[in-house]
C-alpha cells in the first residue's frame, strides 16, 4: 500500500428529506504516482462525489483516505486546504476562470493562497507566465477569458491548476464543453503532463476520451464495478 491515493471502504451518505442516499457505498482503490485514470459511470453513480473526496473538498462518512501517505479523513478544514494547495490541481468542464481578469492573473491567483511566506508579485507573474508558456499560450497572457476560445480557456485553467506544481490533477469532464478536435488537443496536453510524471484522474462519460487514459474505473450506484488497465492508450498527439 504505497499509492499516491489509497482509498479503503470509502462511504459518503447524503440525507435527503427523511431518506439517506449512499453516493459512495464502500470504495476500495489504490492509484499509483504517474497513473492516468479515467472515471466513468452513468449520471448519479458517484463520480463527482468520489472526485470531491479525492480532492479533499469534502469529508467521507466512513472509511479511510490517504493522499501521499497523509490521513485526509482525520484532518480539519485548514489542514485539508493546505494539502489541496500543495498537492492538487483542479480542472472543470466550465473552466471556472474569473471574468474581466487576464489569463496571467487567473493563472497566478492560487499563488496568493499559499501558506507561509508570501510570494512577491513579480515572482507570481513570472511563474504564471511560465505555466502559460507550457500550455502553448505564451502570447495570450493579457487576454481576458471572453477574448479566448473554449480550448484556450481550458488551457488557461490547466495552467492555473499547474501553478503550484501539483502531484495530482483532478479533472471533472474537462472536454465536456469542447468540440472533438479541441478535446483531442486537451487530451494531448494531459498526456504530455502525465509523461512528465503528473498523476491524472479524469471523469468523462465519453469512451473516446477514456481511451487516452491508461486505466478505467467504472462506477455504478456508488460502487466501483470495474477497474481495467488499458494496455494501449490512444496517443492524442499523433491524431492532431
Ligand atoms: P455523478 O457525478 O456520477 O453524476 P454524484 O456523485 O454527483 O454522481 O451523485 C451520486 C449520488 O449522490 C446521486 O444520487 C446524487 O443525487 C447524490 N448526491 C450528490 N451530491 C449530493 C448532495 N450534496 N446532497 C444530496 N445528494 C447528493
Ligand atoms: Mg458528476
Amino acid at each position: 500500500m504505497n499509492g499516491l491515493i489509497e482509498v479503503t471502504g470509502l462511504r459518503k451518505l447524503f440525507h435527503l428529506g427523511g431518506s439517506e442516499v449512499a453516493a459512495l457505498a464502500g470504495i476500495d482503490v489504490s492509484i499509483a504516482r504517474g497513473d492516468f485514470v479515467a472515471v466513468m459511470g452513468p449520471s448519479g453513480s458517484g463520480k463527482s462525489t468520489f472526485m470531491n473526496m479525492v480532492g479533499c473538498l469534502d469529508s467521507p462518512t466512513g472509511g479511510s483516505y490517504r493522499l501521499d501517505g497523509e490521513d485526509v479523513a482525520a484532518m480539519d478544514e485548514d489542514a485539508r486546504a493546505d494539502l489541496r494547495n500543495r498537492l492538487l490541481g483542479f480542472v472543470f468542464q466550465s473552466f471556472n476562470l474569473l471574468p474581466r481578469t487576464t489569463a496571467l492573473d487567473n493563472v497566478a491567483l492560487p499563488l496568493l493562497y499559499r501558506r507561509g511566506t508570501a510570494m512577491p508579485a513579480t515572482e507570481r507573474r513570472a511563474r504564471a507566465a511560465q505555466r502559460l508558456n507550457e500550455v502553448g499560450l505564451a502570447e495570450r497572457g493579457h487576454h481576458q477569458p471572453s477574448q479566448l476560445s473554449g480550448g484556450q480557456q481550458q488551457r488557461v485553467a490547466i495552467a492555473r491548476a499547474l501553478v503550484n506544481d501539483p502531484a495530482l490533477l483532478l479533472a471533472d469532464e474537462p472536454t465536456g464543453a469542447l468540440d472533438s478536435r479541441t478535446s483531442v488537443e486537451i487530451m494531448a496536453l494531459f498526456q504530455a503532463l502525465n509523461q512528465r510524471g503528473i498523476t491524472i484522474v479524469l471523469v468523462t462519460h465519453e469512451p473516446d476520451i477514456a481511451a487516452y487514459a491508461s486505466r478505467k474505473l467504472l462506477f455504478r450506484d456508488g460502487r466501483l464495478v470495474s477497474d481495467e488497465r488499458n494496455p494501449a492508450p490512444r496517443r492524442a498527439a499523433d491524431e492532431l
